[in-house]
């Protein structure tokens, strides 16, 4: 390969010449003049930060993969996701390149392992960025608030296309909660749109916008069963869709899915009850006695949150919207339950019997419902 370079060229091209012709051509060139990324830092403490970074997300990649997600969870998981707060509430954490680069590496593993693998029994669900979430059952695969991370504001620390295009190859209907930036991506409900799989969304959700007649309008009604064909009509899945919002304005659906074998899944996009806005309480705190939830997928962020764990009463809470990495750092919930923000039941969810499994980017958990 390098015999071909001529014997002598000057420094300063033979360097180009290396950075152009190398595959890793880019993170070569990166490598001999980093970008600053916090103005506020001089170029070496800039880079210290960067090499901070990777050695931290090393670490505490090997650890997770050691200590996979389980519960109860072992000292050492919770000692590698706090290592993933620190890192990721750098005000600049989405614009470093260790954060894209571990970033992306876990969510194309996430995306091998789905390409590469069947239903199971039971169901394998894997969690994605913020409130993203892949469900898979024998039969169906379910997407919610599937996103590639452009909340984060950063081009490169996004998911590129062609691995957003391959995730809604492998679903069969996506479910998106609410219209927030966080939780919404044309670009990926097109792709599932071109292939006749159904986008189920409040009427909110691109209101005004030429897809908005292609998307999927259930009724937002408590406790209502209604049917979602999918595979162009050779399955169902059974949906409850309620009423919820985040506060007043923003309708959010809380998607209740039951797949063709009777496993449930509730995902409560952006989920928010404050005073004095209340009016969600009285289907929260009844699901239970309606329906049985097999897995809930809450934010981990709401508040009174153990009085919702309560209201669906699952078998396993798979938290989601931990360092969403557009929200300022005070706001970019942490791993450690910041339970002086928003005055969060958090910590007496994860000290209470509820089965919580916390997982990180690109993670996946098998479930099994319990034995009757
Ligand atoms: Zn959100």
């Amino acid at each position: 390969m390098w015999g071909n370079l001529p014997a002598v060229l000057p420094a300063a091209r033979l360097l180009v010449l290396l950075c152009v012709s190398l595959l890793s051509a880019a993170s070569a060139c990166a490598q001999v003049k980093p970008p600053k990324i916090d103005p506020i830092l001089n170029e070496r403490e800039d880079a210290y930060l960067n090499r901070q970074a990777e050695a931290f997300l090393n670490q505490a990649q090997q650890t997770l993969a050691q200590f996979p997600p389980q519960h109860p969870e072992p000292r050492e998981r919770f000692l590698a996701l706090l290592l993933l707060d620190a890192v990721l509430h750098d005000v600049h954490a989405a614009a470093r390149p260790p954060v894209q680069k571990f970033f992306h590496a876990r969510i194309e593993s996430a995306l091998k392992e789905m390409e590469t693998t069947r239903g199971e029994d039971g169901a394998r669900i894997w969690k994605l960025y913020n409130m993203g979430f892949i469900v898979r059952t024998k039969t169906a695969t379910i997407a919610f608030d599937l996103v590639r991370g452009d909340s984060a504001r950063n081009r490169e620390f996004a998911l590129p296309a062609d691995f957003m295009n391959r995730f809604a190859d492998q679903c069969d209907a996506l479910f998106i909660s609410h219209r927030h930036g966080d939780h919404v991506d044309e670009g990926v409900a097109q792709r599932f749109l071109d292939q006749g799989k159904p986008v189920v969304a409040p009427p909110q959700v691109w209101a005004g916008k030429p897809i908005h007649g292609s998307l999927t309008h259930l009724k937002r009604e408590a406790h209502t069963e209604q049917k979602l064909p999918i595979q162009k009509g050779k399955r169902e899945l059974k949906v409850v869709i309620f009423p919820g919002h985040q506060m007043e304005k923003t309708e959010n659906n809380v998607s209740l899915v039951i797949t063709p074998e009777r496993l449930s899944f509730a995902h409560l996009g952006d989920q928010i009850n404050e005073a004095p806005f209340l009016a969600d309480y009285p289907w929260i705190d009844e699901v239970a006695r309606r329906h049985h939830v097999d897995v809930l997928l809450p934010p981990c962020w709401t508040n009174e949150i153990l009085r919702i764990a309560k209201g669906f009463h699952p078998e396993l809470i798979l938290p989601g919207h931990e360092n969403e990495l557009g929200h300022p750092i005070d706001d970019r919930v942490p791993f450690w339950g910041d339970s002086e923000f928003l005055q969060l039941t958090y910590p007496e969810l994860k000290r209470s019997t509820y089965r919580v499994i916390v997982m990180t980017w690109g993670e996946s958990i098998r479930y099994q419902a319990p034995a009757k």
